[in-house]
């Protein structure tokens, strides 16, 4: 199906943890389709302002950034309303701020698993807390949700992020119910490998603890999980979240919608 460049024309997104990544992918594809944009994450705030002004000068929508941490339900509510009186109202909301710890369980450090529940979880539950009211309201709306295909399956030494990616899916299902026939639709995106940040670390720390390359590293990693040797990019990511914001999605909801070269099939 051809997504329209200009099918978000109007809308006002909100893309938390946009600064890097992923969530940079989708900013750029939602911009790129007309939508006003609310970036937020961290970063020095000179290169944050440059990717805000780039943004706005490449695609000729506005765009602000916030800086809220979603961890904090009083910052996630701030930020909601920083896009509404900015914006004049709030369509479509990506919560896709995350972070990974590597180690076993017997081993997992306790800040790491309360860090990561509170950012990859909790910060989806307030996202959706905030906004949903105001889409609602308004009787239209796009939550999309970025689990990972570890929200469906698991992998060891990756606890903390497992039950929260899985704890995504269930939240999304709820939201989707509760929000059926308000013109609302929830869903998730269960993205497999995409070469960002997040895994270039994991792919450093795998390289120099097998002592080899890093591009033998990214060839096992996939190897291990996906049939089909690619990284997903952040592009295809956008573009998947651009399309569940359009019209051609409008009774897709409570979906978990793998983008994984397979990983999940087998
Ligand atoms: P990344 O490290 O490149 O980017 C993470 C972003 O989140 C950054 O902008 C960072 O500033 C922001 N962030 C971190 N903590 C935050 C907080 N408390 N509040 C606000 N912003 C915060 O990571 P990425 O790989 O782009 O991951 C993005 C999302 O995609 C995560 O939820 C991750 O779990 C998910 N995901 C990634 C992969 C992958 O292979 N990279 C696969 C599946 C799912």
């Amino acid at each position: 199906m051809v997504v329209e460049a200009e099918q978000l024309n109007g809308r006002v997104a909100i893309v938390t943890g946009s600064t890097s990544g992923i969530g940079w992918g989708i900013a750029r594809a939602l911009a790129r389709s007309g939508s006003a944009v609310m970036l937020n994450g961290f970063g020095d705030p000179a290169t944050v302002e440059a990717l805000r002004l780039g943004l706005e000068n490449e695609f000729k929508v506005p765009v602000r950034h916030h800086g809220a941490d979603v961890a904090d339900p009083q910052a996630v509510a701030a930020m909601v309303a920083a896009a509404v009186a900015e914006f004049g109202g709030l369509d479509i909301l990506v919560n896709n701020a995350g972070l990974q710890h590597v180690a076993r369980l017997t081993e997992f450090p306790l800040e790491r698993w309360e860090r990561i529940i509170a950012v990859n979880l909790s910060g989806v539950f307030y996202g959706m807390r905030y906004a949903l009211p105001v889409m609602e309201e308004r009787g239209w709306g796009r939550i999309v949700n970025i689990a990972s295909a570890h929200g469906l399956v698991a992998s060891g030494s990756k606890v903390a992020y497992v039950a929260a990616k899985h704890g995504v899916v269930g939240a999304t299902k709820v939201a989707a119910i509760e929000a059926a026939d308000s013109g609302v639709t929830v869903n998730a995106i269960c993205p497999g490998w995409v070469l960002t940040p997040l895994v270039a670390r994991q792919l450093e720390e795998r390289a120099e603890a097998a002592g080899t390359s890093i591009e033998e590293a990214k060839r096992q990693m996939l190897a291990e999980t996906q049939p089909l040797s690619r990284f997903t990019t952040p592009e295809q990511v956008g573009e998947l979240t651009v399309f569940l914001c359009g019209p051609q999605a409008a009774t897709i909801t409570g979906a978990a919608l793998p983008i994984d070269g397979g990983w999940v099939a087998h």
